[in-house]
């Protein structure tokens, strides 16, 4: 076991304040990372706040941790010391059902191991990125590119293939006309890898404030869902429609976007339900879909693709006793893109 610093939220709701976990000791298949930077995920804060129901306390919250691997276990194989690597919010699956054994882990029949928030197959509490090292399975671990600084790769381990993941799998390539709603920090990854795909982008936003960045980030055209006219001059208009909105969304006029046969995607987690008149659907056999994340491989193909395509995230970086501060900023919208917690200040 080793003792390490760490930023904890004590009990829901509070305030998180520094703090010292346990890390286990560095098993035959494990790594132990530095861990450089940890992006502020929106998921960090419904867990905080317990808004997706009961969670586990401290909590450590961080699963966009981006870090240099320092020791490395007997069996090891697929990391070395120095190499730069990345964990996202899976640090274990059970291997063997049907879904891990198709590189869909996110998905395991059994329950994967969240990396934070979460119990291991020891029985331990997991805590996540906001913290100076991390102990995880080598086989739970992706190697960063070195064309990817590890400050804008870090948010990529979860707001990066949390888009990637849906784009490739409805899809999303040139010729086809994508929307993405809300220009946040799964949001601005949309618009980026969705260009990078070939597609033509709109920004679906609560206003035309950060219009400017979304045409920089590779949007075609930009609209606020704060005028109605946006709904009817976009009607048809879409073959998909992915909403990376943190609150609840009147899906039903969303779905007057789509083209028959195209989709909604959400990836957004509110804490709230949602109503929706099925008519919605049937006219134009319109799907809503949901997608989690990706799988280990999958997150790999992502991170190349990003370095191929030279795409890391807008980060803003801040120092951990900024994370308070960082928060309430992400609830009010107020984020571009993401915030990235320097892990030396912790
Ligand atoms: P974020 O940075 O806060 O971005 C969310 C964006 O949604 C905001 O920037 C804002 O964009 C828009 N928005 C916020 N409140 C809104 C409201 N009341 N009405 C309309 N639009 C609103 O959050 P994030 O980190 O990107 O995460 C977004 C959501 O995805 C969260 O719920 C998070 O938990 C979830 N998530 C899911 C997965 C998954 O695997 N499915 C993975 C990661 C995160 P504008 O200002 O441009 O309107
Ligand atoms: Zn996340
Ligand atoms: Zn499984």
């Amino acid at each position: 076991m080793s003792t390490v610093a760490a930023y904890a939220a004590p009990a829901p709701k509070a305030p998180l304040e520094r703090t010292t976990i346990e890390r286990r000791e560095v098993g035959p298949h494990d790594v132990l990372i530095d861990i450089r930077f940890a992006g502020i995920c929106h998921s960090d804060i419904h867990q905080v706040n317990e808004g997706w129901g009961e969670a586990i306390f401290p909590m450590v919250p961080g699963h966009e941790i981006a870090g240099v691997v320092v020791a490395a276990g007997s069996e090891v194989t697929r990391h070395a010391v120095g190499d730069r690597v990345g964990v996202g919010c899976m640090v274990d699956s059970c291997r063997e059902c049907e879904f891990c054994l198709r590189g869909l882990e996110q998905y395991c029949a059994n329950g994967n191991t969240m990396t934070y928030n979460g119990v291991d197959r020891n029985g331990d509490v997991t805590y996540g990125g906001y913290s100076k090292q991390i102990v995880v399975d080598e086989n739970y671990v992706v190697r960063i590119p070195d064309a990817l600084p590890l400050d804008v790769a870090a948010p990529l381990l979860c707001a990066g293939i949390t888009v990637y993941s849906p784009l490739r799998h409805w899809g999303v390539a040139p010729g086809k006309k994508v929307a993405v709603v809300g220009l946040g920090g799964l949001g601005h990854m949309g618009v980026k890898i969705a260009a990078a795909l070939g597609a033509e982008v709109t920004v679906l936003s609560q206003s035309l404030r950060k219009k400017d960045d979304g045409l920089k980030l590779g949007a075609h055209d930009y609209r606020s869902t704060g005028d109605p006219a946006t709904f009817t001059e976009l009607a048809g208009e879409f073959d998909v429609v992915l909403s990376t909105v943190s609150a609840p969304l009147d899906f039903g006029a969303y779905l007057g976007l789509l083209k028959t046969d195209g989709a909604i995607v959400n990836v957004g987690a509110p804490e709230e339900p949602i109503s929706l008149n099925l008519f919605a659907l049937l006219g134009g056999r319109k799907t809503l879909a949901g997608s989690m994340i990706g799988g280990i491989a999958e997150t790999q193909e992502m991170l190349d693709f990003c370095a191929e395509h030279g795409l890391g995230a807008e980060i803003e970086l801040i120092d951990a006793d900024q994370i308070n501060t960082a928060y309430d900023r992400v609830q009010s919208s107020d984020v571009r893109y993401r915030f990235v917690i320097d892990a030396t200040t912790i």
